[in-house]
């Protein structure tokens, strides 16, 4: 047994409890990771508010990390100790028939067993005194130490600074991953919510070529931040009553593509309306409330809108993310100004009031 620092998740709606924890050795086709940094996203909160149907508490959170193989159990094959590696939430086992399709980044080889926070054997690797801890999203990177099945460790660099590319674990992904799938040279786009998940997207348009990327936030507190990604126009929704029009106004008839980075229903539905008639396209991003239902004019959809959405950018985890995060060595996607607060792991609690207050981008424990 190893023993780690982490911090737990005993009920919804509870502060979480830092404790040292016993986490169990990897055990077939798994991986023992020891963590440099994890990000908070918005999906954490997600499941610390009790809004997140695919959790087992009491639960270590967190899915944004970057760190260590300090073991490996056995039938690992492609991972050795000391590789360094990016957990992922969407796992990638290379031979169903999602992982061999072209058309999708899903892999659901072992959803049933992730999303009942344990390992895919039926069991947890975290417990204390009491008994045991689920995993979630199978990263669960607000722990130290933590067990992930092989197929969701995407291998990378090791000249990539772990403390600033945590954030590939997630946000930088989603939203860089969104916008270069959707995004075409001398588009005009729009991003809702400039969010850790929305500033990548406004860098992914930027990267793809937009000549106009209108941001729309009800804070302005990243307006200098998403400017310096690339934002050329903004719009305070709190400051109009019309957010479309606005965004009509501004685009000559409405964005070629409207990216929602907020999980508001409502954001969506505007997105939805704020893409170009014939051609424009909303991309969802954001995580909506259990059971919620969106609505729209079926004739949008017939006269050619496009509604889509996107999973963790589109990327497949291990085969795709060393060449996004080379992009990042290059130089040509930024991390400069994004982590907004590092933490401790004890300062945890914090970083949720302050991303719930809208204050950070992206805050980050570091472990090291
Ligand atoms: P965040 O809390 O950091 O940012 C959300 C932003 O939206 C904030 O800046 C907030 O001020 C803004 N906002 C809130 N209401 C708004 C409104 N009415 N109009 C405009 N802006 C508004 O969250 P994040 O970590 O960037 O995540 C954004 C969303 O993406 C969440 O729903 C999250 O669960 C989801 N997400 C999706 C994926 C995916 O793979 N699709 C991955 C990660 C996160
Ligand atoms: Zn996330």
């Amino acid at each position: 047994m190893y023993r780690s620092m982490a911090a737990i998740c005993d009920a919804p709606n509870t502060p979480l409890r830092i404790a040292e924890i016993l986490v169990a050795p990897p055990q077939a086709g798994e991986v023992l990771v020891e963590l440099a940094a994890t990000g908070l996203c918005h999906t954490d909160l997600t499941a610390l508010d009790g809004l997140n149907p695919s959790v087992v508490y009491p639960l270590i959170a967190g899915h944004e990390g970057a760190g260590r193989v300090v073991e490996i159990g056995p039938d690992v094959t492609g991972l050795e100790v000391g590789d360094h590696v990016i957990p992922l939430y969407g796992p990638e086992c290379g031979i169903c028939s999602m992982c061999r399709s072209a058309r999708t980044n899903l892999c659901w080889s072992i959803k049933k067993t992730r999303d009942a926070g344990v390992m895919p054997n039926g069991t947890a690797r975290f417990s204390d005194g009491s008994g045991p801890i689920h995993h979630f999203m199978g990263t669960s990177t607000f722990s130290r130490l933590t067990v992930v099945p092989e197929i969701a460790l995407a291998k990378i660099r090791k000249d990539a600074p772990l403390q600033e590319v945590c954030l590939f674990g997630c946000g930088v992904t989603t939203g860089v991953g969104a916008a270069l799938v959707n995004v075409q040279h001398g588009d005009r786009v729009v991003v809702f919510g400039l969010g850790g998940i929305g500033v990548n997207a406004i860098q992914g348009a930027r990267i793809a070529g937009a000549r106009q990327i209108i941001g729309v936030d009800i804070s302005s507190n990243k307006t200098a931040l998403s400017n310096s990604l690339g934002m050329t126009d903004f719009i305070n929704a709190t400051d109009t009553d019309d957010v479309v029009t606005a965004i009509r106004d501004l685009t000559d008839g409405g964005a070629d593509v409207a990216i929602e980075c907020t999980g508001v229903l409502r954001v969506m539905r505007q997105s939805i309306d704020a893409a170009r008639p014939a051609w424009g396209k909303a991309v969802l991003l954001g995580v909506e409330a259990p059971g919620s239902e969106l609505s729209f004019p079926p004739v949008d959809v017939r006269y050619g809108k496009i509604i889509e959405g996107s999973y963790f950018g589109g990327i497949k985890g291990r085969s795709g993310l060393g060449r996004l995060i080379d992009l990042y060595m290059t130089g040509e996607i930024s991390l400069s100004g994004q982590i907004t607060h590092k933490l401790t792991l004890e300062e945890i609690n914090t970083g949720f009031d302050l991303m719930k207050a809208g204050e950070s981008v992206r805050s980050v424990v570091h472990f090291e």
